[in-house]
C-alpha cells in the first residue's frame, strides 16, 4: 500500500545553479506539478546562477532579468538550494556528494554543471605571465571568488585577444570603456581600480578566419564601435569581397547588417588623436607562438601570429596557414577561445574530444538510467541563455516522459519509478544533515545579495559583489534575516 501511495511522488537532485539548473527545474516544476514532492539543487558556490552572475558583462544588466525566473522557482515548495555542495568535484574545505549518493537519493539526478574548464591553444610561450584566458580575466572583473587574483598586469600598452566570439568583445569593452561609464555597473571595484589605473592603448581582437566567419554578433560589435574615446578599425582590404561572397553576405540579413557595419568601421576616418584609445578587428590571423618580453623576463612580448587565408566553400570554410607571419606587440593576451566541460565522475560516459557528456540527443545519459544532463555540459559552452531554455526543456519533457512511462508500468517498476522509496527517503536525509553545515540554503544566500546591495548603494551601484568566499559563507549563515 505504501508503495501504491508512493507512486507519482517524484525527487529530484539537480546539479548546478546557473541557468541550465534553473530553467530544467522550472519545466520539471510545470510537467511534474504536483507529483514533484522534491527538488533540490545542488551548487559548488555559495551564490547561484552561475554564468549569469560570475559571466555576463556587468554593462549588460537586461540580459540578468532572468533571475527573476529563477527566484519565482526558488519560492515554490518542493525547491530547495544547497549552494556550497560540490557534486564530484571539491573546492578546499568542502565536502562534495557523489553522484552514486545522488542517484541513490532521488528518482531522477539532472547534471547542469556548465563547463567551467577552459581550453588551451597548445601554442609554445602559452605558460609565459599575462598570457591569461578570459575565463580569467571575466571571473575576475565580475567578482568570482576563485579568481580574484588575477594573474595579470594590466600596465602594458597593448592587448592582444586571441578569438573573436562575444566574450572577446565583452573582454575588449571592458579594457577600453572609459571607467566612468562602468562606474554605475556591478564590476567590482578592484576591478575598476585597475582598469582605472591601466596603461592600455591598443586592444586588438584577432580571429584566424574572415569577417563572415566572426562569431561575435551585430549588437557587441556596435557596441563597441560606439564606446566613447575609442576609435575602432578594420583592415579594408579585408572586407572587399568576391563577388561570391558578395551573393553569400546578401543571402542572410544577419550577416549582411554585420559586413555593413565592419565596411563603415573600415571607412572610418583613422583617429590618431591624443586620448584616444584603439580596437584594431584584426582577421586572418592564428597564433603560432608567444614571445617572451625583451624588458619583462618572463611575460609575454609578443604575438607571431600565421597569416592565413580560406578554403572550402563560403559557410564551411576552414583556416590555413599561407607561410607568412605577421606579429603584434602584446603587454597583455587574454585567450577567448571558449570554455571546457570536465567530467565530475568516473562513472560518467564523457567524450573526451567534444568535452561534453554523452546522451540520446534529448538528454538522457547515457547507460546511466535515472540520469539527464542540460546546458552548456551537455551541447558545449556555446549559446545564449534563451538557448540553455529551450534545452532544459527537453530534458525535462524526457523525465516527464520516463516517469510517465514507469507510472504506466505499475507499482513494480525498476529504479525511478518513485515506487518504495522509503530508503530513498532515508538517504536523502542522511545526505541532506551531512551536508548541511557547510550548504547555503536559498534564504541565506538572498542575505548575501542584500549585504552586496547595501555594500554597491554606498558606492553609487546596483551591487558590489562580495569576492570572498569565506566571507560569503559568514555573511550566508550569520548576518540576520
Ligand atoms: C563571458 C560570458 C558572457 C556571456 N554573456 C551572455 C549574454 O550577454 N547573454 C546571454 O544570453 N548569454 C551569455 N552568455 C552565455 C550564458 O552564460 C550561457 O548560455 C549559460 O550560462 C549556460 O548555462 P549553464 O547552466 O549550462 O552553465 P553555467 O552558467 O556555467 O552554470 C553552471 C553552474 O554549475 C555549477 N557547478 C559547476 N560544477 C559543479 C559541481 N561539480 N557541483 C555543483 N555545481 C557545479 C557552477 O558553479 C555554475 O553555477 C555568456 C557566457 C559567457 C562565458
Amino acid at each position: 500500500m505504501a508503495g501504491l501511495l508512493r507512486r507519482g511522488a517524484r525527487q529530484i537532485a539537480v546539479v548546478g545553479g546557473g541557468p541550465s539548473g534553473f530553467y530544467t527545474a522550472q519545466y520539471l516544476l510545470k510537467y511534474l506539478g504536483g507529483s514533484l514532492q522534491q527538488l533540490d539543487m545542488f551548487e559548488r558556490l555559495p551564490a547561484p546562477y552561475g554564468l549569469v552572475r560570475y559571466g555576463v558583462a556587468p554593462d549588460h544588466p537586461e540580459v540578468k532579468n532572468c533571475i527573476a525566473q529563477f527566484e519565482a522557482v526558488a519560492e515554490n515548495p518542493a525547491f530547495r538550494f544547497f549552494g556550497n555542495v560540490p557534486v564530484g568535484d571539491t573546492l578546499p574545505g568542502q565536502q562534495s556528494v557523489k553522484l552514486e549518493e545522488l542517484r541513490e537519493a532521488y528518482d531522477a539526478v539532472v547534471l547542469s554543471y556548465g563547463t567551467i574548464r577552459e581550453r588551451r591553444l597548445g601554442v609554445p610561450g602559452e605558460d609565459l605571465g599575462n598570457v591569461i584566458s578570459a575565463r580569467e580575466f571575466v571571473g575576475w572583473y565580475n567578482g568570482h571568488p576563485e579568481h580574484q587574483q588575477l594573474p595579470a598586469d594590466l600596465h602594458g600598452k597593448n592587448v592582444v585577444i586571441v578569438g573573436q566570439g562575444n566574450v572577446a568583445l565583452d573582454c575588449a569593452r571592458m579594457l577600453l570603456a572609459d571607467p566612468s561609464y562602468l562606474r554605475k555597473t556591478d564590476i567590482t571595484e578592484t576591478a575598476l581600480q585597475h582598469l582605472h589605473s591601466s596603461g592600455i592603448q591598443r586592444v586588438s581582437v584577432v580571429g584566424r578566419r574572415g569577417p563572415i566567419e566572426a562569431a561575435f554578433t551585430i549588437k557587441e560589435l556596435r557596441e563597441l564601435t560606439k564606446l566613447s574615446g575609442v576609435a575602432c578599425h578594420v583592415d579594408k582590404h579585408h572586407v572587399d569581397f568576391t563577388q561570391d561572397e558578395r551573393d553569400y553576405i546578401k543571402a542572410t540579413r544577419r550577416i549582411t547588417r554585420m559586413m555593413k557595419l565592419l565596411a563603415d568601421v573600415a571607412v572610418a576616418p583613422d583617429t590618431h588623436a591624443d586620448g584616444v584609445k584603439h580596437c584594431d578587428i584584426q582577421f586572418f590571423l592564428s597564433p603560432k607562438e608567444f614571445r617572451e618580453s625583451t624588458d619583462n623576463g618572463g611575460r609575454v612580448g609578443e604575438v607571431v601570429f600565421n597569416v592565413m587565408k580560406l578554403e572550402g566553400d563560403i559557410g564551411r570554410r576552414r583556416a590555413v596557414p599561407t607561410g607568412q607571419e605577421r606579429t603584434l606587440p602584446a603587454d597583455l593576451v587574454i585567450k577567448s577561445i571558449g570554455y571546457q566541460g570536465h567530467s565530475i565522475d568516473p562513472a560518467l560516459p564523457y567524450d573526451p574530444t567534444r568535452n561534453v557528456i554523452r546522451h540520446d540527443g534529448v538528454g538522457r545519459v547515457s547507460g546511466l538510467d535515472g540520469v539527464y544532463c542540460s546546458g552548456w555540459i551537455k551541447n558545449g559552452p556555446a549559446g545564449i541563455i534563451a538557448t540553455t531554455m529551450v534545452d532544459a526543456n527537453n530534458t525535462a519533457r524526457a523525465i516527464a516522459d520516463d516517469f510517465s512511462d514507469a507510472n504506466a508500468a505499475g507499482p513494480t517498476a525498476a529504479a525511478g519509478s518513485g515506487d518504495g522509496g522509503d530508503d530513498r527517503d532515508d538517504k536523502r536525509e542522511q545526505l541532506v544533515n551531512r551536508i548541511a553545515p557547510q550548504a547555503v540554503s536559498f534564504e541565506q544566500w538572498k542575505k548575501l545579495e542584500a549585504w552586496e546591495r547595501q555594500q554597491g548603494k554606498q558606492l553609487g551601484k546596483p551591487a558590489e559583489k562580495c569576492t570572498d568566499a569565506e566571507q560569503m559563507l559568514h555573511i550566508c549563515h550569520n548576518a540576520p534575516s
